[in-house]
């Protein structure tokens, strides 16, 4: 029988979220844990078999351990975030779907465990440039791996980066789209050849072409498979 991914993985964040509720004190909701958006069938099959693999495991309260993070001794002890303690303590929901994009890179996609790396949000105010990092075994990084919430979020994030690589150089401060900005300038400064945007039920992908001051993006259904971009 096949089994039910999105049910099996809500029973098993529900658990987590109450053993995280008594460990802060704080009464866990009688509705229990909200997940939205709703956990999407193949998100929750690559967190549970990511899990399975070991790729990634419950830590302490509300974050998760993964030996994708960055390896202890280059000034990086961090942890995934899961929840957000500050009450009511509630689900971090890009966290679920940014390692289940981690293990379903390696499971299905066939990137090698040591390819893939998984970058963290220091707190809630800030996006992050880049969730994942995907490198070539020179080390070279391929592709940028940015996480939203919905595929509304995407077509913006595709819009918004649209504005600011036409635009060419300039500071956050001084940019129409604030919230996407870091994912442009992460890319500008790292020039990642693909970036690779995923919701819970939808994803796109960028191939970006760097010019002298701006950047070209040419949009692609999905991220091609490894074979093309890992040449070497
Ligand atoms: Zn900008």
């Amino acid at each position: 029988m096949k089994r039910d991914w999105a049910s099996e993985l809500e029973t098993y964040l529900q658990i987590r979220f109450a053993e995280l509720c008594e460990t802060i004190g704080q009464p866990v909701p009688l509705t229990g844990l909200r997940i939205s958006p709703p956990l999407a069938m193949e998100e929750s099959e690559y967190f549970l078999l990511g899990l399975d693999e070991g790729f990634f495991r419950p830590g302490q309260a509300g974050f998760f351990e993964s030996e994708l993070l960055s390896p202890p001794g280059e000034g990086n002890e961090k942890m995934c975030r899961m929840f957000w303690h500050d009450p009511p303590p509630r689900l971090f929901r890009e966290g679920i779907c940014q390692l289940a994009t981690a293990s379903l890179l390696i499971l299905k996609r066939g990137w090698l465990r040591s390819q893939v790396r998984l970058e963290v949000r220091e707190d809630r105010t800030s996006t992050s440039g880049a969730d994942i990092l995907v490198n070539s075994l020179a080390g070279e990084l391929l592709v940028c791996v940015v996480v939203k919430r919905s595929a509304a979020e995407l077509e913006k994030l595709v819009m918004d980066l649209r504005a600011c690589c036409k635009r060419g150089p300039h500071a956050k401060d001084d940019c129409g789209f604030p919230q996407n900005h870091p994912n442009y300038e992460f890319c500008a400064l790292h020039q990642p050849p693909y970036l690779w945007a995923v919701a819970p039920d939808a994803d796109v992908c960028l191939r970006l072409t760097y010019q002298e001051t701006h950047i070209a993006l040419e949009p692609l259904p999905s991220l091609p498979p490894r074979s093309m971009i890992d040449s070497h």
